[in-house]
């Protein structure tokens, strides 16, 4: 299928729609730049690589964000998107369109820049930002990348070394404040953003000198903290669009994101979705982000029941989860996955989930991303079970009863497990 944005790519850039090489122009490289979790750069989070100038990897605190601006890479990738090139490091994007879907390409032009910011981009007027690695949970499904409640545990049981990265320190947050008078858009992501006081800084930056007014932020949380302060601050903004990373309910939540205690975080939700209104009409959205793996899948009609009861009306965003991939749902073995579609096809209730933004998904999506072929033998998965299971002296068995049972037969470690 040919997308055809010729339309808005002229009204945008003032370029003419059928020259070919509009067929391939992204504007994110002019717009945007990305932080992230480990202190790298990167045009968008499509990317497959991270950026490099003159051949170094730029990498904080050694190098700055204005550094992954200015480098060679991303301005030679802005000519190559505008000259009708396919760069081999975009090729999610590519690879998406072929198969028909609407690539992150796309969404580029919606930011509408001006003609002079997009031929002579000078700063960008929307950031992605991994303030840290820094988090207060240590959830099954993440890495010492994005966790440092993760890194003693990965080098001790698997031999993973990785460090704490403070991204948002004083050069990158002093060359923010200077880019912020233009920007239209901050992404927050972890690490958990809101548990570290620079990212507070920055927000409340924003609020001191008037350009709160004119951002809309994007946030992803594990909904453990809450204040009123952070409301406050959230009052001020244009727009504040919050994904709570919430994927099952009661202990069995607990255990896939440890460290996080039940009743706080549902308690804490309640406490955004209640004072929303206690603060006045204000443009902030509420979503579920639940990363479906090997691990929850099993529980999702029960999951999506919980959430239309407590919190009616929220959309759920149904985010799969790829890696690692002895988590990955694709991996179970052939008849578990047999077992757990009878289960959800059987589910009466309705499913109204997002998958990518507005997109509302049937259970025939998740199905197709369980019946994937695996890449992975199952194995891994118990031996992953196991191994979390001996560190963090938890029981995967006590916890997940019903899916425990169902998955005991294929389990090759049985015998050193019961
Ligand atoms: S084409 Fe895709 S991968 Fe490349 S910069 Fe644009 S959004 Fe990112």
């Amino acid at each position: 299928m040919k997308l055809n944005l010729d339309k808005i790519v002229s009204a945008v850039t003032g370029r003419n729609p059928l020259l070919t090489e509009e067929e391939t122009l992204c504007l994110y490289p002019s717009i945007n730049v990305m932080m992230t979790a480990n202190g790298k750069y990167k045009p968008c989070c499509k990317w497959v690589d991270t950026l490099h100038n003159e051949g170094e990897e730029l990498q904080a605190p050694r190098h700055t964000i204005e550094d992954a601006w200015k480098s060679s890479e991303l301005v030679d990738l802005r000519e190559q998107l505008k000259a009708g090139k396919k760069p081999d490091k975009c090729s999610v994007c590519w690879k998406e369109e072929e198969s028909g879907i609407r690539s992150m390409r796309y969404d580029s032009f919606s930011y509408r820049p001006s003609k002079e910011s997009v031929a002579n981009p000078k700063a960008p007027i929307r950031l992605d930002i991994y303030p840290s690695n820094i988090c207060n949970l240590k959830c099954r499904i993440c890495s010492p990348e994005y966790s440092t409640r993760w890194i003693a545990e990965a080098k001790e049981t698997q031999g993973i070394e990785e460090e704490t990265h403070l991204n948002l320190n004083k050069d990158n947050l002093d060359i923010l404040k200077d880019w912020l008078p233009n920007v239209v858009e901050i992404g927050l992501f972890g690490g958990e953003p809101l548990f570290m006081k620079e990212t507070l800084m920055l927000m409340e930056y924003c609020v001191e000198y008037g350009f709160s007014k004119n951002i809309t932020l994007l946030i992803n949380t594990n909904g453990t903290i809450y204040s009123d302060n952070l409301m406050k601050v959230f009052m001020a903004f244009k727009r504040v669009l919050i994904n709570f990373s919430i994927d099952d309910c009661g202990q069995r939540f607990e255990y896939q994101r440890s460290g996080a205690i039940w009743e706080t975080t549902v308690q804490n939700i309640k406490s955004y979705v209640d004072n929303k209104a206690n603060y006045g009409n204000h443009s902030i959205e509420y979503k579920m982000c639940c990363t479906v793996s090997a691990l929850n899948v099993f529980y999702l009609p029960e999951y999506l029941s919980w959430v239309s009861a407590t919190f009616p009306g929220m959309s759920v965003y149904l985010n799969f989860l790829h890696g690692p991939y002895s988590l990955a749902m694709r991996n179970l073995p052939t008849k578990v996955k047999q077992r757990i579609a009878e289960k959800l096809s059987s589910t009466e209730s309705a499913l109204k989930v997002e998958f990518e933004e507005g997109v509302t998904r049937t259970w025939d999506n998740v199905l197709n991303m369980l019946n994937a072929p695996a890449e992975q033998p199952s194995e891994l998965f118990f031996n992953e079970l196991e191994r979390g299971d001996t560190y963090r002296k938890e029981s995967f068995q006590n916890v997940f009863p019903e899916y425990w049972e169902l998955l005991q037969p294929f389990n090759p470690n049985a015998e050193a497990t019961d």
